[in-house]
């Protein structure tokens, strides 16, 4: 490892995940959730994998078998640090999706759900996702929205969101259409995060990767450590 990316990884920062705004520094991740963080990254799908590209089908029963999938999904996404989670990236193309924007709050689960209304009004910010390790890239998005859904047992739900709700619940949404943040965002940023991303899968975490990657994404590149220099939100 490089004395570049040693500093890095030594830090204040294998952080996760920190708001853009927020002065604050996170305290170092303690092992454990490493580790955990880690093997629940094991089973969400990764960039490459055709899943995350095709669009999901409508859930039509709402029986134990899919609680058990939000039940999954919800702790996969809880020890992946995550703040959202759609079924494609745990290889299910069921129109599924959990978030969890406050950390004490419920897992909450959106079935099928259905942009209703989208406000006018546009947010740039940082986007991280669980499947497209260390890349960072800002997305544009309506500030607020109304979505239509069902919960995971087949009751209606009607979801105002704004803010960090209204993104993460866009976000996975796209998910469920096979659309990812690289569709997102500047021509410029999409071409250095897949430069990274194919990095990401040749070096598999070997010093090679230094030269082409950015900070950011450095740190979860080389280091391997399934945590990273976060500047943004790892949505999910
Ligand atoms: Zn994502």
């Amino acid at each position: 490892m490089s004395d570049d990316v040693r500093d890095l990884l030594t830090e204040e920062h294998l952080l996760e995940p920190e708001g853009p705004d927020d002065e604050h520094v996170s305290p170092a991740l303690d092992p454990e959730t490493v580790a955990r963080r880690r093997a629940a990254l094991e089973h969400v799908r990764q960039w490459g994998d055709p899943v995350l590209t095709t669009r999901a089908r409508a859930v039509e029963t709402f029986d134990e078998g899919l609680r058990d999938e939000v039940r999954r999904m919800g702790a996969l996404m809880h020890d992946a640090l995550g703040i959202g989670l759609a079924a494609p990236q745990v290889g299910i193309l069921h129109r599924v999706l959990v978030y969890r924007v406050e950390g004490d709050s419920p897992v909450q689960a959106l079935i099928n759900p259905v942009l209703e209304w989208k406000g006018r009004e546009q947010d740039t910010m940082e986007e991280g996702c669980l499947s497209l390790p260390g890349v960072l890239v800002e997305v544009e998005r309506p500030l607020h929205v109304r979505v239509r859904a069902h919960d995971e047992h087949g009751e209606e739900l009607l979801i105002e969101a704004s803010g960090l709700e209204a993104r993460v619940i866009q976000h996975e949404m796209d998910h469920l259409d096979g659309v990812l943040i690289l569709d997102r965002t500047s021509r410029d940023q999409r071409k250095s995060a897949v430069r990274a991303l194919r990095c990401v899968s040749l070096c598999a975490g070997t010093d090679r990767c230094s030269g082409l990657l950015s900070p950011v994404v450095l740190g979860v590149a080389v280091g391997g450590l399934g945590s990273w220099v976060v500047r943004g939100w790892v949505v999910g």
